[in-house]
């Protein structure tokens, strides 16, 4: 069976970055859940982060019920049916448009949880429209033609970045501060939302710094938020998987080897965004001596996972392991096919390991009807 193997070392050496910044800087730092959820990790990621936020009314209990600190949530829109129990959850609720303000606004204020609007500060600075908020028709905050700020909100929200640094959120709040810097005396907090790579090896944490100090010597009074998910568990986990059999070579020189993980069930966004993820000790492409076209053992056509070249050749039953799949992957994960889910295992600091959760057929049928 395939296994997501978190790995609580980097995922602390993403915690104490990410802690730095806040202390530096007197921003609260929040795990955007959506990315990455696992509540066996939450203790830990408390001790460096001030709360989660949510997309949801599940997210939001989960953050509330195993994360504390405080617990925030956005959606497009909420459902009328779910808000009284999803205000007993949070501190922060963050409306995407003025009529869900008028909706929902007194009554959140009324159970003391802070409202904010997101607004879109039509800067564009995404990669790939799927992943840009800011796009042309996007249903994302709300634009400063239709924008208004009704005496409830006392925060401002926005999101705009993907996998971004810090270049990119100056160009953003530049554009925020352009739009909607007239509503910050009113205001109590502002969020930067997430999509802020602040992890990654060569992202620019002093200019990050920088940016918030000179945002907050601009504005005293706001308290600043940033909600990333991917730079909490950015590289802290893999997917291991092994080759279930090796075809033949096709025409083009690579064979294709069928593994016991697939992209469509467990990790989507290698179909979804898309990308092709790293695998230890391959090169990606077909450049190398051994060549391979991973693919699922579901009967999806197009479930590859990407071409990969070795020095070696695979044979079966050889380990595969992808990298940096702790993140956007175990909560995206499916049963399609009826293809069971991945063990999810942690290991340790000291290397010991712990499986969290093993799935079986039960976990399947139960979602069917
Ligand atoms: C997706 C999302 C995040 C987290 O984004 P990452 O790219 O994982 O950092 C934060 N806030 C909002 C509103 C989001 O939609």
């Amino acid at each position: 069976m395939p296994r997501y193997v978190i790995d609580e070392r980097a995922l602390r050496r993403n915690l104490e970055i990410l802690k730095e910044v806040a202390d530096r800087t007197g921003a609260r730092i929040l795990l955007a859940q959506k990315a990455f959820s696992c509540a066996a990790t939450y203790p830990l990621c408390a001790r460096y982060l001030a709360g989660t936020t949510a997309s949801s009314l599940f997210e939001a209990r989960h953050g509330r019920e195993n994360f504390g600190g405080e617990t925030h949530v956005f959606a497009p829109a909420f459902n009328p049916g779910e808000m009284d129990e999803l205000l007993g959850f949070v501190d922060h609720i963050v409306f995407n448009s003025p009529r869900q303000v008028e909706l929902f606004g007194e009554k959140a204020r009324a159970r003391r949880v802070s409202v904010g609007m997101r607004v879109n500060p039509e800067v564009s600075v995404a990669a790939t429209p799927a992943y840009d908020p800011c796009r042309p028709s996007s249903r994302l905050g709300t634009k400063q033609e239709f924008f208004s700020c009704p005496d409830v909100v006392e925060g401002l929200h926005f999101h705009c970045l993907c996998e971004q640094g810090a270049e990119e959120l100056s160009k953003v709040l530049a554009g925020f501060e352009e739009r909607f810097g007239g509503f910050l005396p009113r205001m109590k907090w502002v969020n930067f939302g997430g999509g802020h790579h602040i992890t990654r090896a060569d992202y620019d944490v002093e200019s990050l710094v920088a940016l918030i100090a000179d945002f907050r010597a601009r504005h005293p009074h706001l308290q600043v938020y940033l909600e990333p998910g991917e730079a909490v568990a950015l590289d802290a986990g893999t997917l291991e998987s092994r080759v279930l059999e090796v075809q033949p070579k096709g025409a083009d020189g690579i064979a294709n080897a069928i593994l016991d993980t697939s992209a469509a069930c467990h990790m989507p966004d290698v179909l979804e965004m898309p990308y092709t993820p790293r695998v230890t000790g391959a090169r990606t492409g077909a450049e190398g001596p051994f060549a391979y076209r991973f693919g699922g053992p579901t009967c999806l056509a197009g479930d590859e996972i990407g071409v990969y070249s070795f020095d070696h050749p695979l044979r079966e039953g050889d380990e595969v392991v992808f990298e940096d799949m702790a993140i956007y992957s175990m909560v995206k994960n499916n049963t399609f096919n009826g293809v069971n889910l991945p063990d999810i295992v942690l290991r340790g600091e000291d290397g010991t390991e712990r499986i969290l959760r093993s799935f079986g057929y039960a976990d399947f049928a139960s979602r069917l009807g």
